[in-house]
């Protein structure tokens, strides 16, 4: 039976706390099922991040016009950068049917489930804090203010996590991957997200019932 239209997925989480390596894991090992959303930002790249590839790297103006013209499905602004989703990637991969997973933080992630109510949140976190300080110093690729700011958002973003659907404890990262994937596919089962497959079975069915 051919699949509905994918699901919008979004994942949050302090910065630190896994989310790029679990997305990376994700689509090697799912690769027909998953589209990542490449975001611009205008934070520098870096050592190893190419354009189009982690992010597109963008001026301010150019983010502005973009902003202007209405590119993006949501925007925000992250420890004094831009950061956005572009629209048209994200609703062509949901008309194929792949599952579309925007890896944002939380206030864009609030403003997408505003306009699209039916998407999934998931937040992810490193079982403490101690480890996510570790992991964002062990990671190496900010200076040690840089990582403080991080932290202190992580501790602001920690208030507004009620507001997600999933709790994602990124300790063993295999186990972790295998449990987001488990989620994202479960949730293609909601009877919600299934209206059409229904609506088939129970014209089959009166079909029946009347003898036809
Ligand atoms: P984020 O995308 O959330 O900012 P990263 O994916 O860059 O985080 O991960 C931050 C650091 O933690 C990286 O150095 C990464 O290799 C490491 N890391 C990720 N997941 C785990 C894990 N389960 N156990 C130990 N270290 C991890
Ligand atoms: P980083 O600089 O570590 O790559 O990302 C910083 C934060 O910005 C992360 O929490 C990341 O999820 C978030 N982010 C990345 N792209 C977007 C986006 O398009 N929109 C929003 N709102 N946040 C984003």
């Amino acid at each position: 039976m051919g699949r509905e239209k994918g699901i919008l997925i979004v994942v949050s989480g302090f910065s630190g706390s896994g989310k790029g390596t679990i997305m990376n894991r994700l689509l090697e090992e799912h690769p027909d099922t998953y589209a990542l959303s490449i975001s611009a930002t205008t934070r520098p790249p870096r050592p190893g991040e190419a354009h189009g590839r982690e992010y597109f790297f963008v001026s301010t103006d150019e983010f502005e016009s973009m902003i202007a013209r209405q590119e993006l499905i949501e925007y925000a602004k992250y420890v004094n950068n831009y950061y956005g989703t572009p629209k048209e990637y994200v609703s062509q991969q949901l008309e194929l049917g792949k599952d579309v997973i925007l890896e944002i933080e939380i206030q864009g992630a609030l403003k997408v489930k505003e306009a699209f109510p039916d998407t999934l949140l998931l937040f992810v976190t490193p079982p403490s804090a101690e480890e996510l300080r570790s992991r964002l110093l062990g990671r190496g690729t900010e200076e040690a203010p840089i990582v403080a700011s991080r932290l202190s958002r992580a501790w602001q973003e920690a208030q507004g996590v009620e507001a997600y659907d999933y709790l994602i404890v990124n300790d063993q990262l295999e186990e972790c991957v295998q449990k987001v994937h488990a989620i994202i596919q479960n949730e293609h089962a909601r009877m919600a997200r299934n209206g059409s497959v229904i609506e088939a079975i129970r014209a089959g069915l009166k079909a029946f019932a009347k003898g036809e």
